[in-house]
């Protein structure tokens, strides 16, 4: 069963960044206001995440380390329905099985917080331990149990990199939590919870660069069960790679052809010559239209109806192109 456990895992986790990706999602379903992470070796010999969340009932602390001992899912109708980053319950039981973790959490109706740990996936008793509300979760020694796939892991100067993407992409998607991010006492990124506009815009200028924002159109537009806001580059402005494509559906990142298709369209008779716009956009739509099972990493999804949402990106930034150049 064990094996089972790592072979599934390994869909899911196969870097220190796809650990810090499930960790921090899970913060943010939790509420968390604030989101530490400290790594250290680039995040194969630490990952932790501390936040200020709902925290862990005592009971489910340990269920939370089992396989699907706690998918949010029963019904079909639920799936159509899931509002949270997760709910498959399978990301904290995949980590444990390839690493050793720890788990120390608290809720705001307990006076005390707890602990469990897992080591190659054997679950530890509960201990009380102190902590703030919130949750604390350690994972140390990835990959120690399955050579072939620490083999797979890069300098610890690359791990890194795919780590400070990751925290990068999840600090864009939700602007009223902060962020830090530390490899040993190297502060790697810091982002204080942005509300006001020109807060977000040096959020986004931080992580997009200076250079995009002051070259940025802001847009918001709502029509037909569909909103958009963000910022979208000037025409002048685009690069050869196109990570600058920032896009949030539902305040879950996403990487589409259908989405990047429609706003390049939008752009008119722009000609990029080979290079791509860039922008940061976030679309929220009614989650029954979206099928987020598609892909096991979720960064793609199926839309129900793509057609009206391809129209409906076209039209909404031709719209600013209008606006502003005409
Ligand atoms: P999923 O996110 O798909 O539900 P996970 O394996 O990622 O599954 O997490 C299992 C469960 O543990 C979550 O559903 C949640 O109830 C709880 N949990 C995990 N991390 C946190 C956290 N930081 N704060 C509060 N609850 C958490
Ligand atoms: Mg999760």
């Amino acid at each position: 069963e064990q094996l089972i456990h790592q072979i599934a895992a390994g869909e899911v986790i196969e870097r220190p960044a796809s650990v810090l990706k499930e960790l921090i999602e899970n913060s943010l379903d939790a509420g968390a206001k604030r989101i530490e992470v400290d790594i250290e070796e680039g995040g194969v010999r630490l990952c932790r995440v501390r936040d200020d969340g709902s925290g862990i009932e005592r009971g489910e602390l340990a269920l939370a380390l089992s396989r699907h001992a706690t998918s949010k899912i029963v019904t079909i109708d639920d799936l159509e329905r899931v509002g949270t980053l997760g709910f498959r319950g399978e990301a904290l039981p995949s980590i444990a099985s390839v690493s050793r973790i720890q788990l120390i959490s608290r809720t705001p109706d307990s006076p005390m917080g707890y602990k469990v740990g897992a080591d190659n996936g054997r679950v530890s008793e509960l201990e009380p331990a102190a902590h703030p509300v919130g949750t604390t979760v350690e994972v140390r020694d990835l990959f120690f149990n399955v050579p072939a796939r620490r083999k797979f892991l890069r300098t610890e100067r690359t791990e890194t990199g795919h780590i400070l993407r990751m925290v990068e992409r999840l600090a864009l998607s939700r602007f009223e939590t902060a962020f830090v991010l530390r490899a040993g006492r190297r502060v790697l990124g810091d982002y204080p919870a942005a509300a006001a506009r020109h807060e977000q815009e040096r959020r986004v200028a931080q992580i997009v660069g200076d250079e995009f924002i002051a070259n940025a159109l802001y847009l918001e537009h709502e029509s037909a069960g569909c909103k958009l806001r963000g910022w979208l580059c000037q025409p002048t402005f685009a690069r050869a790679q196109p990570d600058l494509q920032h896009f949030y559906l539902n305040g879950r990142m996403l990487r589409d052809r259908l989405v990047a298709s429609a706003i390049r369209l939008g752009y008119r008779d722009v000609i990029f010559h080979g290079r791509h716009p860039a922008f940061v956009l976030f679309m929220g739509i009614d989650p029954r239209q979206v099928d987020v099972n598609a892909h096991p990493a979720k960064l793609e999804v199926r839309f129900r109806d793509g057609r009206h949402v391809h129209d409906f990106l076209f039209r909404s930034v031709e719209r600013v192109m209008r606006d502003t150049f005409a």
